[in-house]
Order: structure tokens, then C-alpha cells, then sequence
């Protein structure tokens, strides 16, 4: 009789797990507690807008194909994957505008625009970002603990990976102006970190944006979770929504779950919900004191028209986005002015909205809720009418009187989630959380218990999430079959 496996959230980790697994000949069951998969990856409908809650940039594309061939399978099947022709528009606050885009040539110009002689500083950045992203690819697929630090075939990577330098540190050696820096360093704060801290391996980032391009799945983002459960069911995986799982207990024959009044056994369990609240929640451990990404808030807007001049992707940066950064990640105070994103899926993908109408997805970070009060109510008015102000002044448009429906999500919110202190994208990405010091996909003192997502090696964002379903994939099958 084939092995019977848990899964403990239906979040893109959960969902990439549940297929793989089902695909390798488990009996896989997937708990959920709310009534849909997706997790952070969530869709809100409203009026026939149809609003991606959470990610909103397909990065690194191989690796979600990487998921469906593992299966037999092509993501070709499941999802209309586009790559966008501009990456994104950022917005400096001296009115300013650069586009990042697809092309090359096109953005060089761009660049030299800004800062004659950048497009070689480009190409240099490009050249020493792509020696960083080979030396951590390989490392994505693998489970590392602190003793892995002892083995000699690691060794040689540690000096390729600059640990001793941040984002923002390798940048300013490829570009002289800030402007240039800031654009191709922001891209830290996809897994919640400032560029002034995150560890330069994460320009990886910023390499696989410029080299393997941006991609969009025509429907919106919520295509991936969809796609993902359709992968699973067809390999015979069970879903059960609305299924909160409130203990785990591992033992030597196997692991129970409590779900409500009800104990389920299972041979092994992997646990997709955060981390953090994983282990203090449902396995009743204590927890080091770890450091949290940053937070979000966000606004989901419908309007009646379209609003000129934005692109699919929008950065707009603050004026002083060193003191920015330091108000969200030090000193914990809602940013005075802060630097913020705007989603406009309907530029790529008009089926998003009813015809002729717009989504405006707004995102700023804030700071996250470990230390300090909730303090979004005193300041959310103040921050919309920013937002408003700015996208008015590169649009003409005043989008306040365009708003046919509005929904505001706030850090506390992500409590949904079970993600704790409203840290948005889970555990932080400082140097002492990344690779060998990030929580391992297993600890051998919990049988048959295994661990994937965001806050759990090897980090945070749909693509790495996606590797590390197949790290458990891996581990499960060595463990059970040898
Ligand atoms: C606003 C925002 C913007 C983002 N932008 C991007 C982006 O542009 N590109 C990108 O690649 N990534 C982005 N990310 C990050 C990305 O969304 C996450 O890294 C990824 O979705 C995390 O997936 P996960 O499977 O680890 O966890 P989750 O999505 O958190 O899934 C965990 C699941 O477990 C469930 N659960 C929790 N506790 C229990 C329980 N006790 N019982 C049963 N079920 C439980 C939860 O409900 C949830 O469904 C963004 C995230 C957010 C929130």
C-alpha cells in the first residue's frame, strides 16, 4: 500500500509539493483552512474585477516549469505565460522615468541616458551576477544544515557568493549614479529585505529579471495556484478546504494531525503553513528570536477607465530612500515618504476587468508588527492620498474620482495566513537566516516531518518556494525508499 502523505496548507509550496508527490505514487491529502488554495497567492473578485492579492511578478519562469516536468507534464498545458515586454517603469521622485525593459539595446539607451557609460557597467553587473546565480542555482534544490559548513565540497562556493558584501554594495561598484543603483537593487524588497542589508547573493535576483526575462499568465497570477492543484488532482492528490489543522504530532510509526475534533494519521506530514507559526503552533516548540521580513499595505483598486502612462509594473521611489528604508527596517515607523509599487495587470492582460476598466494593485512596504504597535490606522489616509498624488502627477488622472470599488489589506491581515507579525514575505533574508543558517526542510529530532515554503529553506518568492517542494520531494523520497 502506497505511503499516505499530509500536507498542511494548500500555498503555492503545498500545492508543488502535493504534485510532486503524487506524481512519485503517495496518497497525498492537503489540509487547508480557507476555503481556497493559493495562500499569500490569493484572488479577491468584486464587480468582475479580479484582483491578484499577493505576488504579482513571475521571476525565474524555469523554475515553474522545472514543477511540471517533474510530473510528466508541461506548464505550456496548464498556463499562457507571457513575457512582458517592459519589465517595469520606475518613477524617481525629480520626475524622472526609466524603463527596464525586455530588450537590451533599448535599455541601454535608457541607461546612458541617465548615466553616460552605465550599459558597460551594466554588462559588468550582468557578468558578475551570472557567476554568483551558477554557483547558488544548484544550491536552490539542496537541504543544508549548520554542519553542511564542514563539508570541503561547499568550501570553494563561500568566497563566490559575497557574503561580506549587501545589494546595494555590488551595485555601487558597476554604477556611479544613485538613480541606477536604486533600479537595479530595489529588487531586494521582493523578499521583504533593504538592498543596504540584503547579503549581494540576492542580486541573483536582479540577474534572473534582466537575463530570463519577466513573465505574466494570462488570466493573472491566481493561474498558478489553479494550475499547480489541477497538476496535483490529476495525479490523484485530495484537497479538503476550510480544514485548520491545529496540532502535529510526530511519533516514531508516523504523525497525527487534530483537525478540528477529528485525529488523522499519516506515514509522514510536510507542513506548508509559515514557518514560525509551524513550529511554535502546531508542533508546540519554543522559537529562537528570529528577525521578520518587513510588512505591507496594500489597496486593491477598480476603476472605470484606464489611466495613462503606467506600465504593467510601476516603481515609485522615494526621495530619501535610505531614510525610507531605515524608518521601515530600524527605527519601525510608517515611512514618511514612502517608496511604493503599482500593479496594472489590465496593461497585459485586459481580462482582468470589465471592458474598458482598470486595476490599480498599490503595495507599500511597511514596517512589520514584531516590537512595535499596529500603527497603519493613524497613517493609511495620509499614504493613499500620496499614492493618489503621484500617480495624478505622472498621469494627469485624479483616480479618486475613477474608483468603483476599493479593498485595503493591512499588515494585521496576514494573520489569515498564520504568517506572524504580519511579516509578509516570513522570516527575513538577513545573512544569519540564508542558506545554511535558514530553517532546514527537515530536523531528524521530528520523524516524518518535513517543512516547505517561503520561511524554510531555500527562502521566499514563488520560484524558490517552488524549489524548495522539490528539496522535500527529494528528502521524502531518500527517506521512505532509499
Ligand atoms: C503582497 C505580496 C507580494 C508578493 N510579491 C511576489 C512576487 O511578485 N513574486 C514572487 O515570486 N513572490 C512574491 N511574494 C511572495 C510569495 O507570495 C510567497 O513567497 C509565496 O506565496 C509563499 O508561499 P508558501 O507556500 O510558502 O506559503 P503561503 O502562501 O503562506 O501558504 C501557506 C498556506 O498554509 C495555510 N495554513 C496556515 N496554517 C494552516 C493550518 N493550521 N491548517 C491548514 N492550513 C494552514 C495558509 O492558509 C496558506 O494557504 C509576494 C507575497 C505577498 C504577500
Amino acid at each position: 500500500m502506497a505511503k499516505e502523505i499530509a500536507i498542511v496548507g494548500a500555498g503555492v509550496g503545498g500545492l508543488a509539493t502535493a504534485a510532486r508527490l503524487a506524481h512519485d505514487g503517495y496518497r497525498v491529502q492537503v489540509y487547508e483552512k480557507l476555503d481556497r488554495p493559493g495562500g499569500r497567492n490569493h484572488l479577491l473578485e468584486d464587480a468582475g474585477f479580479r484582483f491578484d492579492m499577493g505576488p504579482s511578478f513571475v521571476l525565474m519562469p524555469d523554475f515553474y516549469r522545472e514543477v511540471f516536468r517533474y510530473c510528466d507534464a508541461d506548464l505550456n498545458d496548464y498556463m499562457d505565460l507571457r513575457t512582458l515586454d517592459t519589465h517595469y517603469k520606475i518613477f524617481f521622485p525629480d520626475g524622472d522615468v526609466l524603463n527596464v525593459t525586455r530588450d537590451t539595446a533599448r535599455l541601454k539607451d535608457e541607461l546612458e541616458r541617465i548615466e553616460p557609460g552605465s550599459s558597460r557597467g551594466y554588462d559588468e553587473m550582468i557578468a558578475e551576477t551570472g557567476r554568483i546565480y551558477q554557483a547558488v542555482e544548484p544550491l536552490l534544490y539542496e537541504c543544508f544544515t549548520r554542519r553542511s559548513l564542514l563539508e570541503p565540497r561547499l568550501w570553494p562556493l563561500v568566497p563566490k557568493l559575497r557574503v561580506h558584501e549587501s545589494c546595494w554594495g555590488l551595485a555601487s561598484r558597476h554604477f556611479r549614479s544613485e538613480k541606477l543603483r536604486y533600479a537595479f537593487t530595489f529588487e531586494a524588497m521582493f523578499i521583504g529585505v533593504s538592498p543596504f542589508a540584503a547579503p549581494a547573493f540576492y542580486s541573483i535576483i536582479t540577474y534572473t529579471d534582466q537575463v530570463h526575462k519577466i513573465g505574466h499568465p494570462m488570466g493573472g497570477m491566481y493561474q498558478i495556484p489553479l494550475s499547480l492543484v489541477r497538476l496535483a488532482e490529476e495525479r490523484g492528490a485530495q484537497f479538503h478546504y476550510g480544514a485548520e489543522v491545529q496540532r502535529v504530532t510526530p511519533g516514531r510509526d508516523g504523525v497525527r494531525l487534530q483537525i478540528g475534533g477529528d485525529t488523522v494519521a499519516a506515514d509522514s506530514v510536510v507542513i506548508n503553513a509559515d514557518y514560525p507559526y509551524a513550529r511554535e503552533m502546531l508542533l508546540g516548540q519554543p522559537l529562537p528570536n528570529y528577525e521578520y521580513s518587513c510588512s505591507v499595505y496594500l489597496l486593491y483598486l477598480g476603476l472605470k477607465e484606464k489611466v495613462p502612462h503606467l506600465e504593467h509594473h510601476n516603481l515609485f521611489f522615494a526621495q530619501d530612500l535610505r531614510l525610507n528604508l531605515a524608518q521601515i527596517f530600524q527605527t519601525k515607523e510608517m515611512p514618511h515618504d514612502p517608496s511604493f509599487y503599482i500593479h496594472v495587470p489590465t496593461v497585459t492582460d485586459p481580462s482582468l476587468a470589465p471592458p474598458g476598466k482598470e486595476i490599480l494593485y498599490v503595495l507599500i512596504p511597511v514596517p512589520n508588527l514584531k516590537g512595535g504597535r499596529d500603527e497603519i490606522a493613524a497613517h493609511e489616509e495620509r499614504l493613499r492620498r500620496l499614492v493618489l498624488d503621484r500617480v495624478r502627477a505622472v498621469s494627469g488622472v485624479d483616480v479618486e474620482g475613477l474608483i468603483e470599488v476599493e479593498h485595503r489589506f493591512y499588515p494585521r491581515d496576514f494573520a489569515r495566513y498564520n504568517c506572524k507579525y504580519g511579516a509578509t514575505f516570513g522570516l527575513s533574508h538577513s545573512l544569519m537566516q540564508s542558506a545554511f543558517f535558514r530553517p532546514p526542510n527537515w530536523d531528524p529530532a521530528l520523524p516524518h516531518t518535513y517543512f516547505v515554503g517561503a520561511s524554510t529553506q531555500p527562502g521566499g518568492g514563488l520560484p524558490v518556494v517552488i524549489a524548495s517542494s522539490r528539496i522535500v520531494a527529494d528528502l521524502i523520497n531518500r527517506h521512505t525508499r532509499g
